[in-house]
Order: structure tokens, then C-alpha cells, then sequence
């Protein structure tokens, strides 16, 4: 009788792989990540930049698309302003669940420098934002890092994320 014995230690471990649904999809949500680019101001430049070659967002899976219907990422770049905040919040709401907002740069965030009358003191205030990138303007490396961290976040959030309720502006 033939007597096969297998050390799956140096067979690279064992045929078998456990997991469970839903971290199968979020594995599969993190690692497809089309990206709704959303250029406001100066930090759309380095957004585009991170669009190119040299950067390679391909291979995370990340796609730049134009339209929201297509996108599951919004990264809204630039210094949005009161007159726009309404235009935000229609394309936000346009994005099919489950979505995610990076916010690049710190205009973004927090309104940066312009303390304005007419400038939105952070699009959390239209949006709920996942992801704040610090910096004036962030290199395309640092986006490419916040993805990295929002597929992290993804994977371990549930398939069916809820929404929570922000004020718009
Ligand atoms: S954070 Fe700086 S680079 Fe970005 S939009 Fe504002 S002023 Fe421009």
C-alpha cells in the first residue's frame, strides 16, 4: 500500500484556504477601487500627477474615472467653495454604496488658509470623509499611501456600511 506523506510546513502550507464571505468581498472591494477624481484647486495638479506612470495606481487597482455612477472613491482635492458645496453633495449622493471620501490636502480638510466667507471649512461638512490627507499640497505618494490605508479600513469594515448623517455646510 502506497503511504504519501506530505509536510505542509515546506509545502508552502495547507491546500486549503478559510476565510469567511464577507472578508472575501471586502478583500475584493479594496483591491478594486475606482476613484472619482474631483479636482477643486492646486492640490488636483499633484492628484493628477498621481494619475500618471510613474505612480502606477493600476496595480492597487485604483482607476481614475469621470463619472460617479462608475466610482467608488471620491477624492475631492482643493479648496471647495459654499457655491460648489451643493454640487458635491449631488455627485456624493450619485456614487452607488458602499463609497469612501479621501480629503486631499488641507483646504479640503479644513478650509487651509482661506477663512473665508465663501470658502466650506472642510467638506465634512457636505460629506462624511473617510481618509484627511494633511499637507498643502500632499505628493502623489501620500495619496497613494491614504489608499493604501482605505483598503485597510476596508477590509476590515462589514459589506453592508452605514452612512452616518452630516450636515451640509
Ligand atoms: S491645500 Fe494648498 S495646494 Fe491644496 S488646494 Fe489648498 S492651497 Fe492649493
Amino acid at each position: 500500500m502506497a503511504f504519501h506523506k506530505v509536510d505542509y510546513t515546506k509545502e508552502n502550507g495547507l491546500p486549503v484556504v478559510l476565510t469567511t464571505v464577507d472578508k472575501l468581498v471586502q478583500w475584493g472591494r479594496s483591491n478594486s477601487l475606482w476613484a472619482m477624481s474631483y479636482g477643486l484647486a492646486c492640490c488636483a495638479m499633484e492628484m493628477m500627477a498621481a494619475g500618471g506612470g510613474r505612480f502606477d495606481f493600476d496595480r492597487f487597482g485604483t482607476i481614475f474615472r469621470a463619472s460617479p455612477k462608475h466610482s467608488e472613491v471620491m477624492i475631492i482635492a482643493g479648496t471647495l467653495t459654499k457655491k460648489h458645496a451643493e454640487f458635491t453633495r449631488r455627485l456624493y449622493d450619485a456614487m452607488p454604496e458602499p463609497k469612501w471620501v479621501i480629503s486631499m490636502g488641507s483646504c479640503a480638510n479644513t478650509g487651509g488658509m482661506f477663512n473665508t466667507y465663501a470658502t466650506v471649512q472642510g467638506v465634512d461638512r457636505v460629506i462624511p470623509v473617510d481618509i484627511y490627507l494633511p499637507g498643502c499640497a500632499p505628493r502623489p505618494e501620500t495619496l497613494q499611501y491614504a489608499l493604501m490605508i482605505l483598503q485597510k479600513k476596508i477590509r476590515k469594515e462589514t459589506p453592508r456600511r452605514k452612512q452616518k448623517v452630516k450636515r451640509v455646510v
